[in-house]
């Protein structure tokens, strides 16, 4: 089996076909920390495309309440299990990918979700992990404590979906390396869902074939970022192109928050993947629980983003979130405002590091009145 390298995991791993990069690479940043579990998200993709016969229970994207809420079933918890013992050599992964621990005759270490697995989106939603005795008191991380995970298909870079298909339906485009599966070609026989750790594949009961996540591609080619990221209510959404480490260029929002600042991280990295859909860990959460969903650079990043308010660079990238509907290319911070450029250097978007505010006096010398609602 070739070997390719897996920058996420810190290795060379094994992978069914030689190491191949498409020329840009769809990613998105998504920040844990603001997501209010509005699912605004869940239902701007709901509506825009999945509304038809046969898709009534898909949610392409879904936001679960971690560490309960899943969609499938235990999901998680099930990868988890699959992989086995796994540990973390500094950064290193020492255990084996869903490609090095395949039984005998399959591409990647899977399983096939139940159909009632499909069937409770918002099991688990809101529950903490404990319950708060009373006069306990919170201090960070928590003791307690729940986390809103959203998540979409990850157009993975070593896209399990795409070794496991027996039809060869699946491809990841060489423009955008957005996964999509060829409706054509498919015959539903579940290959892809089974092998996807994100379980982010799912059956169509009336065309009996699976279909996923399509990245909002015909937005992508206008210049347009993705539904799920521009009607976020929380703005803990980007999209952006994302190079590989070693070809980083700080001036694009993706590269510069994951490789230049490591302040977002991928989903369960050593499951082999390399996705590309990238989360800023929630600050308040234990590290034994962050480690093993984001892999060991969670320090870091909970770190750089305690500290934001001294980074204005950082700062303003994030600014960015939720700013434009349109796919910004580059960016720039100068005095006291983040600027988003268009791959042919238009100006996009403009927006202030802070908000102008305005405190009004108690007491009002035009009108002769005290205003009672003001501090
Ligand atoms: S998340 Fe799953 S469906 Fe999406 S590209 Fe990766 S393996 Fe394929
Ligand atoms: S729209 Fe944004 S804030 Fe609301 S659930 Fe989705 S990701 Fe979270």
């Amino acid at each position: 089996m070739p070997k390719v390298w897996n920058w996420q995991i810190n290795r060379e791993m094994d992978f069914p076909y030689e190491e191949s990069r498409p020329k840009r690479q769809f990613a998105a940043v998504f920040d844990t920390n603001k997501c209010i579990a509005c699912q605004t998200c869940t239902i701007a993709c709901k509506t825009t495309w999945t509304s038809g016969r046969g898709q009534e229970h898909m949610f392409w994207n879904n936001v679960e309440t971690k560490p309960y809420g899943f969609y499938p079933l235990g999901w998680d918890v099930r990868l988890m299990k699959l992989l086995g013992f796994h540990q973390w050599e500094g950064e290193t992964y020492g255990g084996e990918t869903v490609f090095e621990s395949a039984p005998q005759g399959t591409q990647a270490n899977g399983y096939l979700p139940e159909d009632q697995d499909w069937a409770h989106p918002n099991i688990g939603e809101d529950e903490p992990c404990g319950s708060v005795e009373q006069g306990q008191a919170f201090g960070t991380p928590h003791d307690v404590w729940n986390f809103y995970l959203p998540r979409i298909c990850n157009h993975c870079t070593y896209a399990a979906c795409i070794t496991a298909c027996p039809r060869g339906a699946i491809y990841k485009r060489e423009e955008d390396g957005v996964v999509l599966i060829d409706q054509e070609r498919c015959r539903g026989y579940g290959e892809c869902m089974k092998a996807c750790p994100y379980k982010k594949v799912l059956p169509n009961s009336v065309t009996r074939t699976s279909e996923k996540c399509i990245g909002c591609y015909p937005l992508i080619e206008q210049g347009y970022q993705t539904r799920c990221v521009t009607t976020c209510i929380g703005r803990i959404r980007l999209n952006g192109w994302i190079s590989p480490p070693d070809q980083a260029d700080p001036e694009k929002p993706m590269d510069y928050i994951v490789h230049v600042k490591k302040l977002a991280l991928p989903l369960y990295p050593q499951a082999g993947l390399e996705p590309n859909i990238y989360y800023i860990p929630p600050v308040h959460v234990p590290g034994r629980y962050l480690k093993q969903m984001f892999g060991p650079g969670y320090k870091e990043a909970v770190e750089v983003y305690e500290t934001l308010e001294e980074d204005q660079q950082l700062l303003g990238c994030l600014t960015l979130f939720g700013s434009t509907d349109k796919w910004i290319d580059r960016f720039r911070v100068a005095g006291g405002y983040a600027y988003g450029y268009s791959e042919d250097g238009r100006e996009l978007v403009r927006s202030p590091l802070r908000e102008p505010s305005e405190i009004r006096p108690f007491y009002d010398e035009k009108h002769q009145a005290y205003r009672h609602n003001t501090p």
